[in-house]
Parts: C-alpha cells; sequence; structure tokens
C-alpha cells in the first residue's frame, strides 16, 4: 500500500516524535461502546487509529467502553472484533475492557471525593438537568453540594453497596456551574444502576458515566492520543480535569470530524430500531451502513479502507456522497472479480434457424481485458435462449442500440442475430418470445464481410442455465439527510431498497459458484453469491454490491 496522505493529526505526531514528547511512542485506541453492531462511520475511526499505529510502528488498543450494562450485549463484543479482523486490523495482545477497571475507577473517585471535588447529589436527573443552566444563564448550585467529605464518602460507599435505589442519587464532579463550558457545570461522574453487568455480574451497583471512564481508562493504558469526533470537543475540558486533579498520566485527546454519509442514518441506536422494527431482515442486511451488512452486500475490505484514505480525515463537518463509497467499491473489484453472463430479467429469444439439436460450446474469457489472467470458460449456445427484457424495443427510440423488429444485434462472445418477430400474449399483449435468424459466419462476434452492428447483448442458453434469485439493492432512505425529514424517519425509507429477481438466468458455469464469491455480470453490476442462503447447485441467491459505471451496449 502506498503512504496514507498527510492529515492534521498526522502532522501532531509528527511534531511529537521530533520533540520526543511521549518518548516516540505512539498508542491509539478504537474503543467502541458494545451496544450495537459496527457501522462504516466506525470502520473511519478503525483505519485511522489503527492506520496511525502501523504507520508509527505504534500500538492501537481495542477497548471495551462497557459502563452501561442495560444496552451492552456479549453478542456485540463479538461481532465488534469480528469486524475489525475483517477490515484487516489486529490488536495483538490489547484488547481491554473498561469494566476491568471499575475498582481503579472507584479508587479514583473516592480520591476525588477526599480532596473536596466531587459530592454526592440526592437530586434526580430532571432537577439536575433543569439546573445546568444555559448558554447564557449561569446553573443554579445544588442543594446538596457543600456537605461534608466524610458524609460524602459515607454516602458514597451507601451507594456502592446497594442501599439506594436507582435514580435516588448521584456522586458528580464539583468544579464551577457558572462555567461557560456548560460540560463543566458539576458533570455527573457515577450513578445507580441496579443490574447485572455482561462481564462484572451483580458486583457493582453503580457504574462509571463516559466521560470519568474514558480519560481514565486513556491513562491506565498508556494511550498517546486519545481521538475522537468533534461533538466531543467540549467534553475536553472535563477530560483535562479529571486527569489533572488526580495527577495521572495525561494523553492528549484529538477531535475529528465524524462520517455522515448520505441517505444513511449512522447511530446505533437508530440502527437498532430499524432491527428492532423489522424494517431489514437484521443488522447484516445488505442494505445496511453496518460492516455486517456491507459484507455481507459484498463490498470488501480493501474497498472500505480505500474510501476512508479518500474522505480523508479533518476538523470540518461533511456529507460524503455515496458516489465515493461505490467508486471505492467499483475500482477494487474492477480488476478482480470475472466476468460472467446472467439475465436478470429474462426474455425467451428462439433462433428459428439453428438446429433443434446442436449445441456450440463457445469460449469466454473470464477477463476480456486480460485474457490469460484466469483463463477462459465455454458457454453453450443453442436453439433457444434468453435475453435481458429491456434489450428489446418493439418501437425504439433513434438512440437506441439493442434489438428491435428487422434490426441486428452481435451476442456476446457469439453470432449476430435478426429480430424476425415479437410474439405476444393474445390476451396481455406482453411479448412472450423473439423469434431470430443468426448468421453462422458471424461465429466469436464479427462478420467476414465486415458489416457491424451498433449493439452488443449478454444472453444465457434457456436449455443450459441456472435459475436463480437476484437481489437488487438501492441507497436505504430516499432523503439525503433521513433524520432531518418531517416526522417518523423511518418512513422515509426507500420501497425500491431491494428489488428482488426472481426469475434470474445464469450462465451454467455459475453452479459450483461458492457462498461469498464475487463476479461481474456482464452489463448488470457486480454481485456476490449470498453468504447465508446461497447453496452451490440448489439455492442461487445473488446481491448485487454495485452497478457498473457504464455498460458497453446502450
Ligand atoms: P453511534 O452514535 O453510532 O452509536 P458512538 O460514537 O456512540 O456512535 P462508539 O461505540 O462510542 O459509538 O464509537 C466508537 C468510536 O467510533 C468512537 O471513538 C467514535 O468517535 C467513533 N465513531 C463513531 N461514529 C463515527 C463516525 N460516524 N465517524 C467517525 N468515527 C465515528
Ligand atoms: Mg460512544
Ligand atoms: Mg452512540
Amino acid at each position: 500500500e502506498n503512504t496514507p496522505p498527510s492529515n492534521f493529526i498526522r502532522n501532531i505526531i509528527d511534531e511529537d516524535m521530533a520533540s520526543g514528547k511521549w518518548g516516540g511512542r505512539v498508542v491509539t485506541r478504537f474503543p467502541p461502546e458494545p451496544n450495537g453492531y459496527l457501522h462504516i462511520g466506525h470502520a473511519k475511526s478503525i483505519c485511522l487509529n489503527f492506520g496511525l499505529a502501523r504507520d508509527y510502528q505504534g500500538k492501537c488498543h481495542l477497548r471495551f467502553d462497557d459502563t452501561n450494562p442495560t444496552k451492552e450485549d456479549v453478542e456485540y463484543v463479538d461481532s465488534i472484533q469480528e469486524d475489525v479482523r475483517w477490515l484487516g486490523f489486529d490488536w495483538g495482545e490489547n484488547r481491554f475492557y473498561a469494566s476491568d477497571y471499575f475498582d481503579q475507577l472507584y479508587d479514583f473517585a473516592e480520591r476525588l471525593i477526599k480532596a473536596g471535588k466531587a459530592y454526592v447529589d440526592d437530586q434526580s436527573a430532571e432537577q439536575i438537568r433543569a439546573t445546568r443552566g444555559t448558554l447564557t444563564a449561569p446553573g443554579v448550585d445544588s442543594p446538596w453540594r457543600d456537605r461534608s467529605v466524610e458524609e460524602n464518602l459515607d454516602l458514597f460507599r451507601r451507594m456502592r453497596d446497594g442501599e439506594f435505589a436507582d435514580g435516588a442519587k448521584v456522586l458528580r464532579a464539583k468544579i464551577d456551574m457558572a462555567a461557560p463550558n456548560i460540560v463543566l457545570r458539576d458533570p455527573t461522574l457515577y450513578r445507580i444502576r441496579r443490574v447485572s453487568h455482561h462481564r462484572t455480574g451483580d458486583k457493582w451497583r453503580i457504574y462509571p458515566m463516559y466521560d470519568f471512564t474514558h480519560c481514565l481508562s486513556d491513562s491506565i493504558e498508556g494511550i498517546t492520543h486519545s481521538i475522537c469526533t468533534l461533538e466531543f470537543e467540549d467534553n475536553r475540558a472535563l477530560y483535562d480535569w479529571v486527569l489533572d486533579q488526580l495527577g495521572v498520566y495525561h494523553p492528549q485527546q484529538i477531535e475529528f470530524a465524524r462520517l455522515n454519509l448520505d441517505y444513511t442514518v449512522m447511530s446505533k441506536r437508530k440502527l437498532l430500531t430499524l432491527v428492532e422494527g423489522g424494517h431489514v431482515s437484521g443488522w447484516d442486511d445488505p442494505r445496511m451502513p453496518t460492516i455486517a451488512g456491507l459484507r455481507r452486500r459484498g463490498v470488501t475490505p480493501q474497498a472500505i479502507r480505500d474510501f476512508c484514505e479518500v474522505i480523508g480525515v479533518g476538523k470540518s463537518q461533511a456529507w460524503i456522497g455515496l458516489d465515493k463509497l461505490e467508486n471505492a467499491i467499483r475500482n477494487d473489484l474492477n480488476t478482480k472479480t470475472p466476468r460472467v453472463m446472467a439475465v436478470l430479467d429474462p426474455l425467451k429469444v428462439v433462433i428459428t434457424n439453428y438446429p433443434d439439436d446442436q449445441v456450440d460450446e463457445l469460449s469466454a474469457p473470464y477477463f476480456p481485458d486480460d485474457p490469460p489472467k484466469m483463463g477462459a470458460r465455454t458457454v453453450p449456445f443453442c436453439r433457444e435462449l434468453y435475453i435481458e427484457r429491456e434489450d428489446f424495443m418493439e418501437d425504439p427510440p433513434r438512440k437506441y442500440h439493442r434489438l428491435a423488429p428487422g434490426r441486428e444485434v452481435r451476442l456476446r462472445w457469439a453470432y449476430f442475430i435478426t429480430c424476425q418477430e415479437a410474439v405476444k400474449d393474445p390476451a396481455t399483449g406482453r411479448i412472450v418470445e423473439l423469434r431470430c435468424t443468426y448468421d453462422p459466419a458471424t461465429k466469436g462476434g464479427d462478420a467476414p464481410d465486415g458489416r457491424k452492428v451498433k449493439g452488443t447483448i449478454h444472453w444465457v442458453s434457456a436449455r443450459h442455465c441456472l435459475e436463480a434469485q437476484a437481489r437488487l439493492y438501492d441507497r436505504l432512505f430516499l432523503d439525503p439527510r433521513p433524520e432531518d425529514v418531517e416526522g417518523d424517519w423511518r418512513e422515509n425509507i426507500n420501497p425500491q431498497s431491494l428489488v428482488v429477481m426472481p426469475t434470474a438466468k445464469l450462465e451454467p458455469s455459475l453452479a459450483q459458484a461458492q457462498p461469498g464469491e464475487r463476479f461481474q455480470f456482464e452489463r448488470k453490476g457486480y454481485f456476490i453469491a449470498d453468504a447465508k442462503e446461497h447453496q452451490p447447485d440448489e439455492t442461487l441467491v445473488f446481491n448485487r454490491i454495485v452497478g457498473l459505471r457504464d455498460s458497453w451496449a446502450k
């Protein structure tokens, strides 16, 4: 791989390396909360953090930020590890859980209490919110703000021991209720949640908040550059405050702009709603922006890494067009996937002058631009074929160069054919069959008399083809900013986001295609045999990964 493009974070690290600020170390971390599956936004953070560790001979920790027991689950822990590995990154020995630090975090909290820097507040969450003030008005001190150290310690220990109900008390930092930065107005550090945790069981009845946990976890692990998204810019003051009060090792928090993708929602909470509401088939529905969904869709890890590199890392919020992702996918697949022929919406063709008992075995290279790459397969040609229904028009406009009554086209790798007649169902008027003639002299696709045809179309033999289901995917939402539309954002789901072609016909060489194998279906796009539902020789199910930029017959 090439040298990655520079960005402002790399510039900071270069300066740190030059000044020896961290003793020449680079230690980053990727800290997901295991409350859902990872999405392409997380991929940006993964590529950034693991990429920095790779390029500076440092380390990147995988840390589960598991301090919210009600929403977390081992299913998510497992999926996150699978997805990070699949993206091509490795945390080695360095897998951590914030919950492993609960004892240490508790001790740090007591130290803050003893230093007069934290207090137990009996106000409800609503009261605390209501007295926090606004950007223009200071907050109001809690009536419990001046409890003695002894009383605070006693109450905090009793909170730990499970004496109080959920919500009855919290531990707050004692900073400044008039601070211009609202994050510093006595933020909550611990709350009571008398629930089991997926790793610590029933040991804890109180759980630390994100802002308290995160900085101290970074400190404990010796992180150098703690990279997070811009929403945490205001929280940096609290990150610094906690570490400064405790006088412990102090990493540097750096914020970058999160990835926002057009026509996509990207919060785990919202994606969970889609899964639970049955709007998609699961976290790995190929329309989902999750890593699992992209994988099942057929997107490669290389394409995702390339995409993350192309979009870059900066400080300004931007919305990225889906074309950027699609281009990265095509660029990666173009030279890697063999080309085959599949007819998604079949129309029967009978070659009236082709002998009924004859079959031609035609040779077709898998990589027409680079034939030696994978060689060729044979495709059978006989009297009955299928072509794409859209490749015939009874009354074509001027620029249409495909099949029409009296018109001659080339069948890819085969012969020129001329349409003599379109047979209709008398009841519906729908065309059910084309009757065509072929020119035996054009075998392989060229006419010895030098005659040209403008259109080349794909086809399969009706007697040899395989039945398959092809699934065509489009953007999941109709609006580029689904979260901004009026009303329920779920009603903005694109009803055409999944179109199933139930009677697709594939050339016989695909009989043994394995789940997860990718192909370019000529003129139709890149496809993958579905990882879950495709069974070779039994049930053939192909997902369209992405369409082609352009096709060779108009
Ligand atoms: P979500 O709201 O989607 O659940 P999150 O930030 O709550 O996202 P975390 O599990 O905390 O999810 O995220 C782990 C890491 O991934 C964090 O460091 C976060 O900054 C980063 N991350 C999450 N979403 C994005 C995004 N859209 N672009 C870049 N980085 C992201
Ligand atoms: Mg988070
Ligand atoms: Mg979240």
